[in-house]
């Protein structure tokens, strides 16, 4: 009988894991319990996965975490760290079929290389209850990709504690675009690509890291991806040509790629192409070209750790030090630059490619309107939707204590005006800065100060006039108050 058994499991070890949707020929995806198993074989297989929880859904589902290791995660500081998560948008499947794609490969013995040099953690599925039901937002129907500054959600807290743990240094977020809608079909041509990826695109992200991203890993990935038969192209939304500007996605930082980017992170986002009319059409295909965009990034990294190592480390330390009294952009917009975007599309009925010279392309994003940097800033203790913030954000704070050499500034909103945000109208107060004369009570305030990796982040979200800053969000509007004074102060040197 023992005999038998131990016959019985070593059949059981010698069979590779075969992802659910591959055992179903891809008719069908992977169902969360399907996932599970399939997650225990893998971790039962290799010793180099363990498979952690980081945190769970609204629902009550696990949000799994593959940290690859060929030692203990985080321990070997000669390593360089990435994260890669998927589906944030629930009806995104491909993400998460080429994550779990991407994991059975990376067991076997010929892919074990890698991690003489990485650690990876890989989210197949960070929206599991949007899953279930194919939809894009989570069981609050809040768009998780839009809630990564205010971090009210569970499932956006997880992968920010994960972050906020080993602080990777390289990131990427895997989505999925459309290239389908009534405009593009108006137009007559549509993308036609498998696989598209965009850098970091806010102008306070390190520009070190944002040229090694655009010059020297785009051109990698895209002719990595073409060598393996999928077709790529930088990420730009915007258009249909001669309806609206194409550029260079969002430099908002409440999306999966900026939030983290904005720590000088070597940070990307990829988006596979959907299905027209079913999440299932063509399923694994856009499977592996996820998986094949995913194992590009770990090639390149494999192969150019220690640069991107050690940029990182040096601009994240330069960001944490930075004087007070730098600028710091919180408004922006797209700008041409000159060129002339030559964009591959297929014709809408007939299917045959065509090249579009696209006239009014903004791929650069430059700063409009700037603050100086403080030494940090004061939040009111009774206000707790900031304190709230503060706390899911793992901000470092002190006691506030006043110093000689420094002084407190007020804004007074005299006005609120909007301002265009990629199409959006956001509002725009006009404010004037008072030094406040009167001393404070310490023990009525937090103090924040901008010394830390968070940095940008902080100001982007606590300056009135910021485009991407909490009182542009409905929860935090009541802050911005005409004719009052705005409650977060800003400590300044004298
Ligand atoms: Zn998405």
């Amino acid at each position: 009988m023992l005999l038998m058994c131990v016959a019985l499991s070593s059949l059981l070890l010698s069979q590779e894991p075969v992802l659910p949707a591959v055992k179903h020929n891809f008719t069908t995806v992977t169902s969360y319990d399907e996932m599970w198993s399939f997650l225990q074989s893998l971790d039962n297989r290799s010793d180099l996965l363990t498979v952690n929880i980081i945190g769970q859904s609204v629902n009550g589902k696990n949000l799994y975490g593959l940290m690859f290791s060929s030692s203990r995660f985080g321990n070997d500081k000669s390593k360089i760290r990435v994260l890669i998560f998927a589906q944030q948008h629930g009806n995104e499947q491909s993400g998460k079929e080429g994550a779990l794609l991407l994991a059975s490969e990376l067991i076997k013995p010929e892919n074990r290389y890698l991690f003489d040099k990485i650690d990876l953690a890989l989210v197949p599925q960070v929206n599991p209850d949007g899953s279930t039901f194919n939809q894009r937002r989570n069981a609050h129907t809040m768009d998780l990709n839009r809630n990564h500054l205010i971090l009210t959600e569970p499932e956006t807290r997880a992968l920010h504690a994960l972050f906020d743990e080993y602080l990777f240094e390289v990131t990427m977020d895997v989505h999925e675009y459309s290239p389908y809608s009534d405009s593009w079909e108006t137009y007559g041509y549509r993308k036609d690509f498998d696989v598209t990826i965009g850098s970091t695109t806010n102008p306070i992200v390190s520009g070190k890291i944002r040229e090694l991203s655009d010059n020297q890993y785009l051109p990698y990935i895209f002719s990595y991806l073409m060598e393996r038969g999928f077709s790529s192209f930088v990420y730009c939304p915007g258009g249909p040509p001669g309806v609206s500007y194409i550029r260079h996605s969002t430099f908002d930082i409440n999306d999966g790629r900026q939030s983290l980017g904005i720590q000088n992170t070597f940070s990307f986002i990829q988006e596979g192409m959907n299905g027209t009319d079913s999440f299932l059409e063509n399923l694994q295909h856009r499977a592996e070209g996820q998986m094949t965009g995913m194992q590009g990034l770990l090639e390149y990294v494999y192969l150019n750790g220690d640069r991107i190592k050690t940029m990182v480390a040096s601009e994240r330390k330069e960001l944490i030090s930075a004087a007070a009294g730098q600028k710091v952009s919180i408004q922006s917009e797209h700008m041409p630059n000159g060129q002339k975007l030559s964009l591959p599309l297929v014709n809408y009925r007939t299917g045959k490619d065509t090249m579009v010279i696209v006239e009014d392309y903004r791929p650069v994003v430059r700063s409009t309107h700037d603050v100086t940097r403080p030494v940090g800033y004061l939040i009111p203790r009774e206000s707790a939707e900031l304190i709230g913030w503060v706390q899911r954000q793992s901000l470092i704070t002190h006691p506030f204590k006043a110093k000689k050499n420094q002084k407190i500034e007020q804004y007074g909103i005299t006005s609120i005006d909007s301002i265009d945000f990629e199409g959006d109208i956001i509002v725009n107060p006009e404010v004037e800065v008072k030094e406040m004369k009167e001393g404070i009570s310490s023990s009525d305030y937090l103090f924040i100060p901008v010394s830390q990796l968070k940095c940008n982040l902080i100001i982007l979200a606590l300056e009135p006039k910021s485009m991407l800053g909490l009182v542009t969000y409905p929860q935090y509007a009541r802050l911005l108050m005409k004719g009052e004074n705005y409650p977060v102060l800003r400590i300044v040197p004298k």
